[in-house]
């Protein structure tokens, strides 16, 4: 056993001449976490298959470039809020604020310059069972409409229980709406389709969309429907169905109503690919899910290693609060008033079967 380590170096200068340090996390069992300040964006994750084989787990870019010209939020932090906000309005404490629109009429992961495309500063952190990378962004206020200076830290953390562990948190001088999510797109064969791999979600209900993929307000059940992962499933198995909802996404594109909504952490998903063994979980504190299948994948981007990625080629478990809950009364909070804490945890545990 090799003890868990961190390492730093330089990975590239945006237009702007801002200088992108890249950080390696190594664990005592050899798995490895790549992470960049570009984005708070976790750049390449190598976990075994069932043979002890590491292999990189999430898509993305061999270099900066890529990331700055064309990522559709390849392993980001998105915020200051995730997912979609209808018609880029929202109303708090009597004042009406309007957000920049930028995916057809509606706002997209925190606007036209979101978390995921500024400088974080970034330290070392000591963790007891592990290493950790601190990021933290102060994001202004009236950045990307939003009210409020937002100070917001991200702690990454590799364990020696192979699990990458997210630590979210944040507070505000104005009350403001704030939902922080992780974009990886995983594929955990390393490359190909993942309409193989087999999920779980621990979710009764999800939030059904509009053509413009915003929620209507219902919660449904999945039940005897192609949104049911109660019971493992392939990806695959239902995607190509006649349904209005799959239809709206392309296939999944979707937030699930997680079972566990007391704010402890708890189990929320968990997905098993048969041809390298490879499991991972996702557990979380927040209350929903969003499950996307790489619809909008379209092989029109070349990532690492001169992969292709074509549709369906990675998959998103985004954990989150409900999208467009600032207009949707009834779906849990997501204001965040001066004095409070925002805070966030999700893990995604790997092992093998
Ligand atoms: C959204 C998708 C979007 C993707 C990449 C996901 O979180 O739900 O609709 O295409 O991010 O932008």
């Amino acid at each position: 056993m090799v003890s868990a380590e961190i390492r730093k170096t330089a990975f590239g200068v945006t237009a702007s001449g801002d200088a992108v340090e890249i950080y390696t996390l190594t664990n005592a069992n050899g798995l490895e976490a790549r992470i960049m300040t570009y984005g708070a964006t976790l750049v390449s994750l190598r976990v075994p298959d069932r043979q002890g084989k590491l292999a990189d787990v999430v898509l993305g870019y061999d270099a900066l470039d890529g990331y700055l010209k064309n990522s559709p939020y390849f392993g980001a932090i998105v915020g200051r809020y995730g997912n979609r906000i209808g018609k880029g309005q929202f109303s708090l404490n009597g004042k009406e604020y309007s957000l920049p629109k930028n995916n057809g009429e509606n706002t997209l992961h925190g606007g036209i310059k979101g978390f995921d495309k500024v400088i974080w500063k970034a330290s070392e952190v000591k963790r007891k069972n592990g290493v950790g990378l601190r990021l933290s962004y102060l994001s202004k206020d009236g950045e990307e409409g939003f009210p409020g200076n937002l100070s917001t830290t991200v702690i990454y953390t590799l364990t020696d229980n192979n699990e990458l562990k997210i630590d979210y948190s944040a507070t505000t001088d104005k009350s403001t709406v704030v939902n922080l999510t992780h974009h990886s797109y995983f594929n955990l064969a390393g490359e190909g389709s993942i309409l193989n791999h087999e999920l779980m979600i621990a979710a009764r209900r999800f939030t059904p969309v509009d053509s413009g993929l915003i929620p209507t307000g219902e919660l449904r059940s999945v039940n005897g429907t192609p949104m049911d992962f109660t019971k493992s499933t392939a990806i695959g198995a239902r995607i190509d169905q006649q349904d209005e909802q799959l239809a709206f996404g392309k296939g999944y594109d979707h937030n699930w109503a997680l079972n566990n909504n007391t704010g402890r952490l708890a189990l929320a998903a968990r997905v098993y690919e048969p041809g390298s063994g490879r499991v991972m979980e996702v557990a979380t504190t927040e209350p929903g899910l969003q499950f996307y299948s790489g619809n909008f994948l379209d092989g029109g981007i070349t990532g690492k290693g001169g992969q292709v990625y074509k549709q369906r080629y990675g998959f998103c478990l985004e954990t989150q609060h409900f999208p467009d809950s600032p207009n949707k009364p009834r779906f849990p909070s997501t204001v965040l008033r001066p004095g409070q804490r925002y805070k966030s945890t999700t893990i995604y545990r790997f092992s093998v079967r």
